[in-house]
């Protein structure tokens, strides 16, 4: 009979790419096992504490590592778990059954791969965009607008998912999200916009 094998799986935040290896049940059992992706920048490790492992975890949805205390009974058998980033709530790791594991670490690379798209997809067919620079000119008409070095004269720069506002008289740069509803909102409630610039 071959031996048992447990798969881990986890995005490298340094190179985006997903990190999938497998051991045995009784390197599992015997010592703390690591997995480094082929980029060299990141590790998973998993060490045995009693009845837990203990799993750090380098986190590709939001970059930074993540620690984890997970039963033994997990680690070894049944389909297996996933870890979810505290910051995000985004799953980001997982622990188990090798083709659970792979396939729940494809749908993990398409799930970032199409928020990476999302941000930086053309803004033309962006609504919050839209609401976003149709609030500036409101601003801007009202004379909003204005720079800490006294001028009232801004540009507009349009980027992805932000505007940047700048001043013709000293250069200086506001930058104003325009990503999500929140930066729509936050905007909405700004009667006027400085320009940290010049004094
Ligand atoms: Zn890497
Ligand atoms: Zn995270
Ligand atoms: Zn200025």
């Amino acid at each position: 009979m071959a031996e048992e094998k447990r798969a881990f799986g986890y995005i490298c935040p340094k190179c985006g790419k997903p990190v999938y290896g497998e051991r045995t049940h009784f390197a599992l059992c015997a010592a703390a096992v690591g997995l480094v992706c082929d980029c060299g920048y990141s590790e998973l490790t998993a060490e045995p504490s009693g009845n837990t492992y203990r799993i750090t975890v380098p986190c590709g949805v939001c970059g930074g590592e993540h620690r984890a205390e997970v039963s033994a009974k997990q680690i070894l058998s049944g389909s297996g778990v996933g870890l979810a980033c505290p910051e995000s709530r985004q799953m980001c790791c997982y622990i188990g059954d090798t083709g659970q594991v792979q396939k729940a670490m494809r749908e993990l690379e398409i799930a970032l791969e199409k928020k990476k798209e999302n941000a930086d997809s053309a803004f033309i067919d962006n609504v919050i965009m839209y609401e976003v620079l149709s609030e500036l000119k409101d601003i801007a008409a009202r004379d909003g607008i204005s720079c800490t070095c006294g001028a009232k004269n801004c540009g507009m720069e349009v980027h992805g998912s932000a505007v940047d506002l700048i001043c013709r008289q000293c250069g200086a740069r506001l930058r104003v999200s325009a990503a999500t509803d929140e930066d729509l909102d936050r905007l909405c409630c700004q009667y006027t916009l400085t320009i940290r610039g010049g004094m």
